[in-house]
């Protein structure tokens, strides 16, 4: 399967800045959100994609190894540790997936561990007020059966004559010497001959851990908390990946949220939007009451300032945009047709109530009028 260029999948330019970047994100993160699309397979496969390529030219040192080097940059700055065939992958799946280990290609010694994305998903409650979650999340033991040494009969593991243990060798090619991987040993330094039943020979065994992650007040869709060192064990001397918490916020029920904004919409009856009067609005602490002025018509917006989201970057709350609109009421007995009746009869002929009706009628006038002298 060939990747789409991360930059198409988020629909934005190569130039294209950090806040640019979370928007698009976050719009199509919503869009293909799985509770928005539950069992839609391919909406599955574009969340994934988005979170990916987001991910990626989110993080200035991957982006610039992309912009160079495509995919193929990526992929090959990679591997080691745990990330190969019969890894976390299988088991963890859809939630973890291993993200290219810290080394660069060709380097030696002992290899950083890889680090690893968990996927978090949040209610915008707990995004705005911040909140305490716990995780389960892989971690790596020395294997008991072997005492960490990989070999079936737990003992170490004799040195490999072919690189004197260093896991590397020298390799002569024209004026150029170059270092290589042991091809004896596959870079171990030892040489392995039955390998330990319980861990195949890796030395270690995976275990599920809980860890707390504290959400800070504010985050977003497309925020990253980074756990220094919770990442896939590195090498001997080496020190461990990084775990980063992506944040996801699920739709809501009410709101939607644009940067710090709010945004919701409320209906109103024809008697509150005629008359005027108070009306209950949802806010994310309580409900408050704002007052709808006489003649309102649908779509009319109220602003209601510093009642919108703290943001983790800036310091003052956005607002909330409440829209309004009119709903048509339904199931009306005899005597309520009858009143409406009587109410339409004495409505003016000449839309003097109805102000958009009139111009709206004008318009069509025009349209048709335009339209036979054609
Ligand atoms: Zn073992
Ligand atoms: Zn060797």
């Amino acid at each position: 399967m060939s990747k789409r260029d991360y930059y198409d999948v988020l629909g934005v330019t190569r130039q294209v800045g950090d806040d640019e970047l979370k928007k698009a994100y976050r719009k199509l993160a919503m869009k293909y959100h799985p509770d928005r699309n539950p069992g839609d397979h391919k909406a599955e496969e574009h969340f994934k994609e988005v979170s990916e390529a987001y991910e990626v030219l989110t993080d200035s040192q991957k982006r610039a190894v992309y912009d160079q080097y495509g995919h193929e940059g990526l992929s090959r700055s990679g591997g080691g540790g745990f990330g190969g065939a019969g890894g976390f992958a299988d088991i963890f799946g859809d939630v973890f997936s291993d993200i290219f280990g810290g080394g660069g290609g060709g380097r030696s010694g002992p290899r950083r561990g890889a680090d690893l994305r968990f996927i978090m998903e949040l209610t915008l409650e707990q995004a705005v007020f911040g909140s305490t979650e716990n995780i389960g999340i892989p971690t790596w033991d020395e294997c008991e059966s072997c005492h960490g040494y990989g070999t079936a009969d737990g003992k170490k593991a004799p040195g490999c004559q072919t690189c004197h243990g260093s896991g590397q060798v020298r390799v002569q090619q024209g004026f150029f010497v170059l270092q290589q991987t042991c091809p004896k040993c596959r870079g171990s330094g030892t040489l392995v001959g039955d390998a330990c039943r319980s861990c195949r020979g890796a030395g270690k065994t995976r275990r599920d851990k809980t860890l707390e992650v504290k959400v800070p007040p504010g985050v977003d869709t497309g925020d990253r908390i980074r756990l220094t060192g919770e990442g896939e064990p590195g090498d001997q001397n080496a020190p461990n990946g990084d775990l980063y918490v992506q944040i996801n916020v699920k739709p809501h029920e009410i709101f939607e949220r644009d940067g710090n904004d709010l945004h919701c919409s409320v209906p109103i009856s024809v008697v509150t939007a005629a008359l005027g009067g108070p009306l209950e609005v949802p806010t994310l602490d309580g409900k408050i009451e704002i007052e709808v002025p006489e003649g309102s018509q649908s779509g009319k917006q109220f602003r209601l300032r510093g009642r919108g989201v703290r943001s983790v970057r800036t310091s003052g709350p956005g607002d909330l945009y409440c829209t309004v609109f009119v709903e048509t009421p339904v199931r009306l007995n005899k005597a309520q047709k009858e009143l409406l009746k009587q109410f339409g009869e004495t409505l003016d002929k000449d839309n003097k109530h109805h102000p958009e009706a009139s111009s709206w009628l004008g318009k069509a006038k025009k349209f048709f009028d335009d339209l036979t002298a054609r």
